[in-house]
Order: C-alpha cells, then structure tokens, then sequence
C-alpha cells in the first residue's frame, strides 16, 4: 500500500505549491488542445495538452496525462546524459568465471600469429578463467597451419585455443563446392573444429558468380553442408543483425545512437533484404540439413525474444545458439532469461566475441549473480541497466564448457570438472 500514499501525498504537495500544474495536469480542457497552456507558477508558457492517445511533441514531457511540459534548460543530448544510479543493493563483482569456461566466439585475430603473442593470450584468459578459446576469424590453408605451430609451440597453450575454418562464399557457381569442400578437408586436417564464423555478409552482401544474392539457403551450398555432417563438425554462423538496424532510423528505434554512431549498421530495405527474409532463409537452412549441427551466433538474434527462439529450439534439435554481445538483453529480463537458460540448458554456449579481456566478468556477473540494477559495457547498445540471471551450478557447466565440448568433439575433452 506504500506507493498510492507517495502519490497522495504528491499529489497534494502539487496542488499546494504549484496549483497552475495541477491546472494542467487535472484538466485537459485548461488549454485549448494541441495549443500552449497559459498560467501562473513552474509551468507558465512551457506546457501545452494533447489528445487522448497522441505523445507530446519534441522537446516536452508528459508530466502528467495529457499534459506536456517543456524542461526549464535546453535538454543534453543522449550522449551526455549519463545519470548516476543512487540505488545502494548488494554487488558481487565476478572477475573470473566460477567454473572453466570455452569462449566459443574468439576474435583473437592478429595474437595467434607467434608463440609469444598465444602465450600473452592465454595468461590474460587464466585470470578470466577461461580456459579454451575457439578462434572463429575464418582462417583456412596456411593461416591455420601457421596458427596452429603457434598454439602447440608450447605445451601451456596447446590445449588452450582451437579454431575454425573460413568458407569463402565469393563466385559461388558451377564447381565451387568441389573447391570448398576439399579446402574444407585439408582444413579440418590441419586442425580445424568446425566451420565459422560465417558472416552476416552471406545473405546480407554476397554475390554469386551470375551477379544475383547468394542467399542462405541456396541449394549450390547444400554440399559444404552436408560435408560439414559427414565430417561431424559445427557450423557457427551469425545470421543478419539486430532487428533494429534494418528498421526506421527515427526516436523510437531502441538502437538509434548505434545505427548513428556506425554506418555500416544500417540495412535500408531499398539496398538490404529485410531482417525476416534471412531470418527465413537461416531458418530453411538449419531444418534442410537436420544432420548438421548448427551455432547459432548471439542467440540468432532474438534474445529479445526468447519465446521465438525457444520454438525454433523445439522444432530442430541440431540447432544450437551463443550469448555473445546480446548480454543488454539477457540481463534485461532476468527471470525470463533464468527460466530460458534452465529450459535450454542443452542447447547454449558462451562465447564473447569482440576480444577485449576487461569485458568478460559482465557477462560472469550476470549469469552467476543476482545483483540488480548495475551497468553494461558498451552504453550505446542499451540505455538500459543489467540484473543478473543468477543460474544454478549445473547449468552454469553446461552454458560455460559442457555443450561446447559436446557438440565438438576435437576440442580436447580431458581435465573438465565433472
Ligand atoms: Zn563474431
């Protein structure tokens, strides 16, 4: 009963000090609509009311039903607006994974080049406690040979770091699955584990060798595949964006300062295939080959909505997902996100994606506390505060190594907790 006393209470504090926005507030025919309000007091020539149903206009608040008001001072812009949280609750900073974990969406990029540089990786992933990085920079022939002498150059990383072979969709046409398949088997020779990171450049850019889209579930791709079957090795692949970036770029689009920040974040439906046609043709291709597994990268993109992905789970058991760089919305809907976790305990990895090491206890700290109300990394992906999902134990060694390991089976599988 506490919160209608505070409005009472507010209400009545209003009424006595500034009658004119109580004016403005109880009566929404003080103004003509749609026109400035007159009165005395705070509001004076700063407020105007709307119809039923409309939103104030820019520049002004609904400061109470119908009623809009402009601030006294020019507003800041997005980008300085950076309000400190006065909510004082428990924090539990995690600064190291509570069990081992595999980061299954590594961008180590230049640091597999030489013995020194993997070393240097693999010291700053032991204060993380993340024990085995799956590199996906789409390496394939001698850059996988070379990364590979590096990594088993010394025997403290040899186990630490696996990566994954690169297709090279470019000119798909007669006789380019014979050449990808068979550079796929040297690769997988040299070490390889799986096949990823496949882009959002297949669907979103890529041309065939006839000049049209090659889209995702194009049948001449079939046998790469089915190869990937044969060989029983994953497939990760990152499907399209967030949905945000193929939509209007306007004051409602919860991605705005992104798309702003960065051009080539934003996919106008005049020069791009909208997000649910490579959502459908993503989805084609994980049902067409049922006997290949599939990884879906950053949750497929529908951590905002988990129900969709929870069906799509259902109806493909070879269907698989990763949680990097969706953490904004994981740790927005924090019961929802525990029951999902707990449902789909088979079915996710963590991965991080952009290597930055300073940025992996935020995704610790939301999945294995329940602190409430706390900051995200990057703040123009969300302008929304992180809770954490507080997983139990057995489905943290399942999210962190135990699917990984499973549905990869050259990952070296010795010295996991059990
Ligand atoms: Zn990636």
């Amino acid at each position: 009963m506490r919160r209608p006393l505070t409005c009472r209470s507010l209400l009545l504090l209003i009424t006595c000090v500034f009658p004119a926005a109580v004016v403005l507030a109880q009566d929404p025919t003080s103004g003509r609509q749609g026109a400035p309000a007159s009165g005395r007091g705070q509001g004076a020539g700063r407020g105007m009311t709307i119809p039923a149903g409309e939103s104030c206009p820019p520049g002004m608040a609904e400061i109470r039903p119908r009623s809009c008001m402009a601030p006294q001072f020019p507003a800041p812009s997005i980008v300085d607006y950076r309000p400190h949280s006065t909510l004082v609750t428990p924090v539990h900073m995690v600064k190291s994974a509570k069990y081992p974990a595999i980061d299954y969406h590594g961008h180590p990029q230049g640091l597999l080049n030489s013995p020194e540089s993997v070393a240097g990786l693999v010291a700053q992933l032991d204060t993380l406690n993340v024990r085995m990085m799956v590199a996906v920079d789409n390496m394939s022939g001698d850059r996988i040979v070379r990364a590979m002498a590096a990594v088993n150059a010394n025997p403290k990383s040899k186990d630490r770091i696996r990566v994954l072979a690169g297709i090279d969709f470019r000119n798909v046409g007669p006789g380019w699955a014979e050449k990808a398949v068979a550079q796929l088997e040297a690769d997988v020779k040299a070490g390889a584990v799986g096949v990823g990171e496949i882009a959002k450049s297949l669907g979103l850019t890529i041309k065939k060798a006839d000049g049209t889209r090659l889209k995702i579930d194009d049948p001449e791709l079939d046998p790469v595949w089915d190869a990937c079957a044969r060989l029983g090795i994953p497939v990760f692949i990152h499907t399209a964006d967030p949905q945000e970036f193929f939509e209007a770029m306007d004051l409602n689009n919860e991605r705005w300062l992104e798309i702003a920040l960065f051009g080539d974040r934003r996919y106008p439906s005049d020069r791009f295939p909208k997000f649910e046609a490579l959502m459908t043709e993503r989805d084609n291709l994980f049902r067409k080959h049922s006997k290949t597994t599939f990884v879906a990268a950053h949750l497929g993109w529908h951590a905002n909505n988990l129900a969709r992905l929870g069906k799509m789970f259902d109806a493909m058991p070879n269907l698989y997902a990763e949680v990097g760089a969706v953490l904004y919305d994981i740790g927005r809907q924090p019961r929802g996100a525990h029951d999902f976790f707990v449902k789909y305990q088979d079915r996710i990895l963590f991965g991080k994606d952009a290597y930055y090491p300073e940025e992996y206890p935020y995704y610790w700290r939301v999945f294995e506390t329940a602190d409430e109300y706390f900051d995200y990394y990057r703040g123009y992906h969300a302008f929304w505060k992180l809770y954490g999902v507080d997983l139990p134990d057995a489905v943290l060694k399942k999210l962190y190594f135990q699917n990984a390991l499973r549905i990869t089976k050259a990952l070296p599988q010795a010295g996991w907790p059990k």
